[in-house]
């Protein structure tokens, strides 16, 4: 014989139920069949609200309660024919107005105690098993329904029953050995007190129901048949990555569920362990996908089997000098807890004894409060105790396998992997069996933890990148051209997920918290909200993804001044907005620290050079002990792109316009032709050499007249190099006099930078510089004789966003 226990989920609906006859008719043609089914799921919860309503005096208990009766009046509609269907309505009727009659009771004394609680509650189950009965035997399945509280015997702690198991074997054994029918159908989670009152055994326990049931028979097996494929190594609801377990020991079973994997009601265990019954966790909408299965020795060698967690959870503190060394106080601390019936999750005390901590359900939290700080009055009317401190929205995360004992390093590993993750451990325990690693954290950190946690000991290795774009004009849109071309790629090759979370433009803003298609970003984007820099915040600290990436593509100041509010939330920072790196030292160095402190890297490769690896190949000879001497580069794109263009045939003023017209100079050209461009390109790779250097110390001599400086608008600028032109060609004529070609070159040398144009001769690496090519040349102490050089595009959207992309990808291979 064997016991299949179908939960809520799994009878929500006609259409699940029919799956879940499906299944016992597969099953039934082979061996006898015990059926335990929960109440349709959400139907338990309902019921309990409609209580709680009625006893607050609450007429809306009445709109609980019609929709409860349509729930299950609809349910046989579908699945009893016609011929039969008035006989079963009228039987579920009768139940219905039995239960209205109940909560018309609690509703008038307004009262409503456990007892009665579950008198209610119990009508979900009585409801369930009986039309599914009455469903299968449409179905022509030989089948008998048998009402568990003749069977389950309990002690009277209503809402979570005690049972009493020799009464309620000799009960079920007596039952079952005169069944003739080939499946019995019972009601899960209720049960009767030995005076006859109903009684259930605490929520999820229809599982309990079937494994008491599966003990008492013998069965071969019992199975637990829900809506996912198994017990999986973590909530699939909260880590997409988590898989089913195919095969785990009744402790680590114990343990999983114990700390928070639903899936399996803790309790359930014990009875079949006794027996070594197998059980095995399947899914009804999945019924070919093997599942888990729980036994009593595993083959699965893994030290770790599941990280689980659980919410809700309050921690609280007793803290003082006067409970150093004095025998007592702990005991009276869990008295008070223990009196109040008040479940303990976790405990540790600091060496000191300083201090003890303890970890409670949120609910429980003011009443323990109260009756710690009742139990230690006298104390701390001394002082010697401090009042109780309670912190509630936590929640415990668990790392559970049998075999953790005998591997070492992996508490170190797992408090590691919240650590770089900025995820914040407020208390630790292990229990001495070390089947079970804890820590206490914040709620809003569950997500983070348990994906970065599975990531760690499931070796999936795909390692997610969350991005929040803000920006997607001509360089952030080639960006996310670049990285929906490429997400396959890095998927399968590195091992990377990128996935754009967030975008903006200057108006409005649009979040997918699964990651945005990227192949109609821009019609997503019309549609989102407007922008607000605040609340853009707010949302990628709340979502708290791991490996959160903030990029900006803007070249705006406001958007550069919230990169520290971004990297104190471990959240990186890439940009190609040159603002924060050129800003004061001091700011730069504080953006610097705030990225090594919160372990988010900080990447601006594109601020030099555009995509040209030039910050990173700086970087990566200091790292390795070099020492930078000298640098001198062209690095402005716009610049070379003028002076390159600029001869006999065309005028100073015609090469400036030309530029502009195909972009390769800011919308306001004086700030490329001024040289402030250049002097925070410099400055950057200056600052990135170890000098600490403002803008200021920069020397920069401009080759613009005078009148071209003063101009206070851009038309007025424009005008001036009009006006100007015989000092522009006079420039020229002295280069091609001497037979060289005017760059505009910036220089760091002995701690000495400047910025200015300057006639290269023939044999000047400058000399032949293309287009709006960047060049830089690094002297070293290792490159002291010919320098390392880096030359190519410096300027575009296309390379731009390319550079901005490697850093990002920099960022996952890290
Ligand atoms: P049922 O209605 O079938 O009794 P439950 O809701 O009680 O189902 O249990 C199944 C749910 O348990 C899953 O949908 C899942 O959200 C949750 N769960 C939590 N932890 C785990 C885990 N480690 N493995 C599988 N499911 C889990
Ligand atoms: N219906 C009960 C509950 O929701 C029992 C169960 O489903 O296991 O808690
Ligand atoms: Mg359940």
């Amino acid at each position: 014989m064997k016991v299949l226990k179908f939960g809520g989920s799994s009878v929500a609906s006609s259409k699940s139920i029919a799956k879940v006859i499906n299944i016992v008719k597969n099953n039934s043609h082979k061996e006898e069949i015990v059926v335990v089914v929960s109440a349709f799921g959400g139907i338990t919860d309902l019921l309990l609200d409609a209580g709680r309503m009625a006893c607050n005096k609450d007429k809306l208990y009445l709109s609980s309660l019609k929709q409860i009766e349509e729930r299950h009046l609809k349910v046989v509609e579908e699945l009893i024919p016609l011929a039969t269907q008035s006989t079963v309505l009228e039987k579920v009727k009768k139940m219905l107005s039995n239960l209205e009659s109940i909560l018309e009771g609690v509703f008038l004394i307004n009262e409503l105690s456990s007892k009665t609680s579950d008198k209610i509650v119990s009508y979900g189950e009585l409801l369930s098993s009986y039309i599914i009965f009455e469903a299968m035997k449409e179905n022509q399945l030989n089948v008998a329904l048998k009402n568990t509280q003749e069977l389950i015997v309990t002690d009277d702690n209503y809402a979570n029953a005690s049972v009493k198991f020799e009464l309620t074997n000799t009960n079920i054994s007596s039952y079952f050995s005169n069944n003739t029918h080939k499946v019995v159908i019972l009601p899960g989670f209720v049960s009767k007190t030995e005076t006859g009152e109903v009684s259930t055994l605490g929520r999820g326990g229809s599982d309990y129901t079937a494994s008491i049931i599966a003990a008492a028979i013998n069965a071969s097996l019992l199975e637990i048949w829900t809506d996912v494929s198994g017990m999986y190594t973590a909530n699939p609801k909260f880590v997409p990555e988590a898989f089913p377990i195919k095969s785990i020991s009744y402790q680590e079973a114990m343990e999983l569920s114990h700390f928070g994997a639903k899936v399996l009601y803790p309790p359930t265990i014990q009875p079949v362990l006794e027996k070594e019954i197998p059980i095995a966790i399947k899914n009804t909408f999945d019924a070919d996908k093997e599942g888990t299965l729980i036994t009593k020795t595993t083959l699965n060698t893994n030290p770790i089997k599941g990280i689980t967690h659980i919410e809700n959870i309050s921690l609280i503190t007793l803290e003082g000098s006067g409970m150093v060394g004095i025998p007592g106080f702990s005991k009276r601390l869990f008295e008070a807890l223990s009196q109040k019936e008040i479940n303990i999750t976790l405990i540790t005390q600091a060496s000191s004894e300083h201090s003890i901590c303890i970890a409670i359900n949120d609910a429980d939290a003011a009443i323990a409060k109260k009756a710690i700080d009742t139990a230690f009055e006298y104390e701390i009317s001394l002082r010697k105790v401090a009042p109780l401190t309670v912190e509630k929205n936590n929640a415990i995360i668990a790392l559970v396998g049998d075999n953790m004992k005998s591997h070492q390093g992996i508490s170190g590993k797992m408090f590691s992997t919240l650590g770089k993750n900025n995820v914040n451990i407020r208390a630790i325990a292990q229990g001495a069996s070390e089947k079970n690693i804890s820590a206490v954290i914040a709620h809003k950190d569950i997500k983070k933890a348990l994906n970065t946690l599975h990531t760690t000991f499931f070796k999936n290795q795909t390692k997610q990148l969350n991005l929040f774009v803000v920006g997607v004009g001509n360089v952030g849109g080639k960006l996310l051209d670049q990285i929906k071309q490429q997400q396959h790629y890095l998927l399968e090759n590195l091992k990377l997920e990128v996935r754009v979370v967030a975008i903006t433009n200057s108006r409005k803003m649009y979040f997918d918290e699964d990651g945005i298609d990227l192949h109609n970003w821009k019609e997503q984007l019309e549609n989102g909200v407007s922008l607000d820099m605040n609340l853009f915040h707010k949302k990628v600290t709340t979502l708290n993804y791991r490996n959160s990436i903030f990029v900006d593509n803007t070249a705006t100041e406001a958007v550069s001044k919230l990169y520290a509010s971004y990297l104190k939330e471990s959240v990186s920072v890439v940009t190609c907005n040159k603002i924060a790196c050129s800003s004061a030292y001091s700011n730069y160095l504080k953006l610097k620290e705030l990225s090594v402190e919160y372990h988010a890297p900080f990447l601006f490769e594109t601020n030099v050079g555009a995509g040209l690896p030039i910050i990173d190949t700086l970087k990566n000879l200091v790292a390795s002990g070099d020492r930078v001497t000298k640098i001198k580069a062209v690095l402005s794109g716009s610049l070379n792109f003028i002076f390159n263009n600029f001869n006999e045939s065309a005028t100073f003023y015609e090469v400036v316009t030309q530029a502009g017209i195909e972009g390769y100079t800011e919308p306001d050209p004086r700030i490329d032709l001024s040289g402030v461009d250049v002097m925070r390109k410099i400055l950057i790779l200056a600052r990135e050499s170890g000098a600490k250097m403002e803008l200021e110390d920069i020397e920069n001599v401009s080759f613009l007249p005078e009148s071209s400086l003063n101009a206070t608008t851009v038309p007025e600028f424009m005008e001036t190099l009009k006006q100007e032109q015989a000092h522009f060609n006079s420039l020229r004529e002295s280069a091609e006099k001497n037979n060289c070609k005017l760059k505009y070159v910036a220089t760091f040398d002995k701690g000495i930078a400047k910025v200015g144009l300057e006639e290269v001769a023939v044999n000047h690496p400058f000399y032949n510089l293309d287009g709006k090519d960047n060049i830089v040349l690094f002297y070293t102490e290792r490159y002291h004789e010919q320098p390392l050089i880096i030359k190519g595009a410096g300027a575009g959207a296309d390379v731009t966003a390319s550079g901005l992309f490697a850093d990002i990808i920099r960022i996952g291979n890290n």
